[in-house]
């Protein structure tokens, strides 16, 4: 285990979270994977993790939308640091 950031320069991507919330049962929009997903802090798009379609990476990668929210245990990672950081300071 590697101990979560408290705060990362990336933090101003994060958008306030929509009014119809999150709904964390949602499947992955490109391969309706509900296996392990995350949803993008920018945008709340819904996308699988790396174990099984790296959608979400993909994302990261191409709209440079840096911080995600795992449906599994609610830890957020940054693909720009590749760390994770402590929900409370993020949401
Ligand atoms: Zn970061
Ligand atoms: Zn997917
Ligand atoms: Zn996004």
């Amino acid at each position: 285990m590697v101990d979560p950031l408290s705060w990362c320069p990336h933090l101003d991507a994060v958008k306030p979270v929509p009014p119809s919330g999150i709904d964390v049962f949602l499947p992955c929009q490109d391969c309706g994977s509900d296996a392990e997903n995350w949803i993008c802090l920018t945008c709340y798009q819904v996308f699988c993790g790396r174990y099984v379609n790296e959608h979400m990476v993909t994302h990261g990668a191409v709209s440079e939308h840096p911080l995600v929210l795992s449906f599994s245990d609610l830890s957020v990672w940054c693909y720009l640091n590749l760390l994770p950081l402590s929900i409370l300071q993020v949401l």
